[in-house]
């Protein structure tokens, strides 16, 4: 029998609001596994992309365990990028917690837990990480999934409209547009959205509108 990986590196466990997703506002755990190499030019998380503490999967229980919340995400980074991500999640789930996935699309979730809500983004073109997208995921995605798509201008919107066509996103999952702080104003998105009648939620980033100061445990 082939031995389930259960070494981490771990960037961070905290306990905050979450920021994001059809979960906003609802007292989260996040456990941020580091290392990524995917390179998005509108990072937000770039310190968790190197380094990170070695822990193993019972001490990373054991610090949830402490945080006392029912809800945990699984962030990164890039949390699929190590081995033992996929033991993580199924043991979150088996102890009972509801447990989300933030990934970056560029990796396969196929052997995700079932019980887990994945959160898969697609990088648009002003990203430039959109020749790294893992477009097979896509048609594996379910209703309790849900994918994100950050945007920069009016292309990344043309763009996101036509993967949102060509994949069936909307019912297929439910579908998050967020904006590039400071590149593509809300309300701007806002309209577009309103004026093609798009059935995806507008994502506000919670998180930065609490903590505007960009620093690490939120
Ligand atoms: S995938 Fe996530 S962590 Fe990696 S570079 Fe892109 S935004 Fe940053």
């Amino acid at each position: 029998m082939v031995p389930v990986p259960t070494a981490l590196s771990i960037s961070e466990i905290f306990l905050s609001l979450q920021g994001e997703s059809t979960r906003v506002g609802q007292p989260c755990s996040f456990v941020r596994l580091a290392g990524c190499d995917v390179g998005c030019r509108w990072c937000d998380t770039a310190y968790a992309r190197q380094g990170g503490q070695a822990m193993d999967l019972a001490q990373v229980l054991a610090r949830v365990k402490e945080l006392a919340c029912p809800l945990v995400e699984v962030t990164g980074g890039e949390p699929l990028a190590q081995a033992g991500a996929i033991g993580l999640l199924t043991a979150l789930c088996d102890a009972g917690y509801q447990v989300l996935l933030e990934t970056s699309g560029t990796v396969d979730i196929a052997a995700v837990d079932p019980r887990v809500v994945r959160i898969v983004d697609v990088k648009c073109p002003s990203s430039g990480a959109t020749e790294r997208m893992r477009w097979e995921n896509l048609p594996l995605l379910r209703p309790t999934d849900e994918v994100k798509l950050v945007l920069a201008d009016r292309a990344d919107y043309d763009f996101a409209k036509d993967v949102l066509a060509r994949y069936d996103l909307p019912r297929r999952c439910t579908v998050l547009l967020g904006a590039v702080a400071d590149r593509l104003p809300l309300a701007d998105l806002a309209a577009w959205m309103l004026a093609d009648h798009l059935p995806a939620r507008l994502n506000v980033q919670l998180h930065k509108i609490i903590w505007p100061a960009e620093e690490r445990g939120r």
